[in-house]
């Protein structure tokens, strides 16, 4: 591996805490503090991406240091490693300084067409910003994280990225539900990459701080290098800044509703500078459609992270970044107006991708009735999102509606119910033929929206099961499975979650504990 290659770019441009004081504290006037990596002794590697090490830059795990480096064991002199200082809204209430509590940077790649990639470690001990938690990771969480971005990625979601998959070789104690039953489980390492990890957070902290010097050069930075097609000699590059991030934004959630994912924590602390998809914790692919469905356990009373409300979740936390931003924008006017802006430019994105999703050849006005109508239908009956999708796709002209339909269905259908679909899938024909081209094409516009793989939480909550018995043969074919999501790889993957685990923690809910 080119370990050697490993650079640290924040040490020369922002200012940081260098005294190498592990306490957990504040660090007020820092952007980040270099951290010691506390090195695990019986660290065993599980999986490595190949792939994604050859195209950051890193190449092949050649010898001990490379495998070392990946455990995070043993590390060169070179790589000098820090934990970044972030806030953040969490569940809609200022909650100060946060940080990377248990992600550790070993710097940034640059790979053969300059494009730099940071590489962190997460679950790799304590740092100053782990405020009483220790730092760890368990096995469970991180197989969740090392597939769940990587299948995000195969999808074509914009997101950071997993490298690798190792065993800590230590037991973690982690209280699942929160209710005094503690438990030891593995501890795990995944190393996860990304063309940045900064966050609406670094900005909010910042600003709260009232630290206008470090938020300007740190926008700057950000501008530069991950939004080249500003002109950062423009006078008005930070409302543009601010545009563009709402845009990416608003891509990324337009994203996640069309292959159904929930993120369950959408608190500005994990909320991407760039528009990725960050920190995955309580997640879930849907199973049945529902706009109210939320996977994090503890997001259950208000349903704030709740599937359908992700775009309006996105837009509050735009505010807030509005917020932070004000200082070098000093615009209220201008910032209002991109936020007045966003719904408009959300729902145009989100009909042109639904557009997709039915094989339509363009987005029509009339098609806003027409998606409600599919929504009503949704809500009346419980039905598969995925599989839904799949079956519209193979439907002919002499299907029988309801025995096509069936696999989606979570419950029998009454006959109201059935008329419902029927009628349904007759408007969705008609609207079919106003496309002009032929229902081949409108057929590949459909494939490439519609997912045939989802990596529902079920088959994760499996994947663990054995895995924590050291078997890997459902972990190797859900990474074969994950690569390729638009194809059917595995026919006993396109079903929907078996009846036994409606209700079951781990398969359609979860807690935040990782
Ligand atoms: P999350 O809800 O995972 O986005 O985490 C919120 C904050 O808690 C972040 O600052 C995390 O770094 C921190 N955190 C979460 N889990 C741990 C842990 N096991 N040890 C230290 N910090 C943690
Ligand atoms: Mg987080």
């Amino acid at each position: 591996m080119n370990l050697d290659k490993i650079t640290q770019r924040y040490f020369n441009l922002f200012p940081g805490d260098f005294s190498g004081n592990p306490m957990q504290r504040q660090t007020p006037n820092f952007l980040f503090a270099q951290t010691e990596i506390y090195g695990y002794k019986n660290a065993h590697l599980l999986h490595f991406n190949q792939n994604l090490s050859e195209e950051i830059g890193l190449g092949k795990i050649e010898n001990q240091e490379d495998t070392d480096f990946v455990n995070a064991t043993n590390l060169p002199e070179n790589i000098k490693t820090y934990s970044t200082a972030y806030a953040g809204h969490q569940f809609g209430q200022w909650a100060g300084q946060l940080g990377d509590g248990r992600a550790i940077y070993a710097g940034e790649i640059k790979n053969s067409e300059g494009k730099f990639t940071e590489i962190q470690w997460k679950g790799a001990g304590a740092t100053p910003y782990s405020r009483h938690a220790d730092g760890r990771a368990v096995l469970r969480s991180s197989i969740r994280e090392y597939l769940m971005s990587e299948a995000m990625f195969h999808l074509g979601v914009p997101t950071t990225r997993a490298l690798s998959l190792s065993l800590s070789g230590e037991k973690v104690a982690r209280d699942i539900m929160y209710n005094g039953n503690v438990d030891f489980e593995q501890g795990a390492v995944v190393i996860r990459t990304s063309e940045t990890f900064l966050r609406f957070g670094h900005f909010e902290l910042l600003a709260a701080r009232n630290e206008i010097d470090t938020l300007q050069k740190l926008t700057d930075f950000t501008i530069e290098n991950y939004y080249p097609e500003i002109d950062k000699n423009s006078e008005n590059k930070y409302i543009e800044f601010y545009k563009k991030v709402s845009e990416k934004t608003a891509e990324m959630i337009v994203e996640w509703l069309r292959v159904g994912f929930t993120h369950g924590v959408m608190n500005t602390d994990n909320m991407s500078i760039i528009g990725n998809t960050i920190d995955y914790g309580p997640f879930s692919m849907l199973d049945e459609y529902d706009l109210n469905f939320t996977s994090n356990t503890t997001d259950l009373p208000n349903k704030r992270y709740a599937f359908g409300k992700q775009a309006h979740i996105a837009h509050w936390n735009m505010i807030q970044l509005a917020n932070a931003l004000f200082p070098l924008i000093k615009d209220e006017a201008a910032l209002e107006n991109v936020l007045v802006d966003y719904s408009e430019m959300f729902w145009k994105k989100h009909d042109e991708m639904m557009a997709k999703k039915f094989g339509f050849e363009k987005l029509e006005r009339y098609d806003a009735d027409f998606f409600t109508s599919w929504q009503k239908l949704m809500e009346e009956i419980s039905i598969d999102y995925t599989l839904f999708f799949n079956q519209l796709e193979t439907l002919k002209e002499d299907t029988n509606i309801p025995e096509h339909f069936k696999k989606c269905f979570y419950q029998n259908i009454n006959s109201n119910q059935e008329t419902l679909l029927i009628e349904f899938v007759e408007n969705y024909k008609q609207r079919l033929s106003y496309n002009q081209i032929s229902r081949d094409e409108s057929r590949k516009i459909m494939q490439k929206a519609n997912p045939k793989f989802v990596l529902r939480n079920y088959l994760l909550f499996e994947c663990i099961a054995e895995m924590d018995e050291g078997k890997t043969d459902l972990f190797d074919k859900l990474w074969l499975a994950l690569q390729s999501p638009y194809e059917e790889i595995y026919p006993e993957f396109s079903v929907k979650r078996p009846e036994k685990y409606e209700g079951v923690v781990g398969c359609s809910s979860l807690s935040c504990s990782s």
